[in-house]
């Protein structure tokens, strides 16, 4: 251990440890006040593992990158915070409804921002070797264009991240939707393809959806897509669309035996 390269600048040793694939705060009521202390996560075979913390793997970045990532994450959580209690959000939100649904425009949140912070969670996702995350694999032209970006685009220092974002011009060009329960519920952590070129990542909190072929987007998804650099619109989903949501990842993570 020890000499593998980072990941993300192809240049460093990866000398840092217990990297956290998806930050904590998007899954900390996975862990909290629940009992018993943990959550089921199902892998490909169908086998069913103890999750007693959110998923860390060491030797997959330098401390550098590290820092890169966790200064958007930082930002990041803020928004998340705001999202979670819009009556005293220091942003602006609009509540809105379209085509009969719910959503967040997030007023104040830069588009490029939202994007670097998907895509790094998406990547981190896909270049995982933990067991998972081996549902969760990025064809490798698609990898390879999300490191370039990360790359060129994560700083090292929050305010030269902020006074960027403007600049940025060559953004991959991918369909993502965010997805937050209305209430409070229970739901899954796992990651996977659910399709040829459609990802989920679900983080009890959150659901995200990216796609890499068009052609294949849930109706839904393709509504509220953030693929333009409008305003960051986030769906919310009341009991019901969250349940069924949920029945729908567990279900496919069993047939995903089927489909590999
Ligand atoms: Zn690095």
């Amino acid at each position: 251990m020890g000499n593998e390269i980072c990941n993300l600048c192809k240049v460093k040793n990866a000398d840092k440890e217990n990297s956290h694939i998806i930050p904590k705060f998007m899954s900390k009521r996975l862990f909290e006040g629940a009992k018993p202390r943990f959550t089921v996560l199902i892998t490909k075979e169908g086998k069913r593992k103890k999750l007693q913390d959110t998923p860390k793997e060491s030797n997959i970045l330098c401390k550098d990158c590290e820092k890169r990532i966790e200064i958007v994450e930082t930002y990041f959580s803020r928004v998340l915070i705001d999202l979670n209690s819009l009556q005293n959000a220091k942003r602006k939100y609009t509540i809105d409804f379209f085509e009969n649904q719910e959503i967040i425009v997030c007023n104040d949140l830069h588009p490029t921002l939202y994007k670097i912070f998907i895509f790094s969670l998406v990547w981190r996702c896909s270049i995982s070797s933990l067991l998972e995350f081996e549902t969760f694999q990025l064809e490798d032209y698609v990898e390879e264009e999300l490191r370039v970006f990360l790359n060129k685009n994560l700083l090292k220092r929050h305010d030269e991240l902020l006074a960027s974002l403007d600049n940025i011009t060559e953004i991959p060009q991918y369909h993502t939707c965010l997805i937050k329960p209305k209430n409070n519920t229970r739901g899954l952590f796992t990651s996977y393809n659910f399709g040829q070129n459609a990802y989920a990542i679900y983080t009890v909190d959150y659901a995200i959806f990216f796609y890499t072929n068009d052609e294949i987007l849930v109706q839904k998804h393709l509504s509220f897509s953030n693929i333009n650099n409008g305003l960051v619109r986030v769906v919310i989903g009341d009991d019901k669309e969250w349940s069924e949501l949920n029945n729908q990842v567990l279900q496919n993570m069993l047939n995903y035996k089927s489909l590999s």
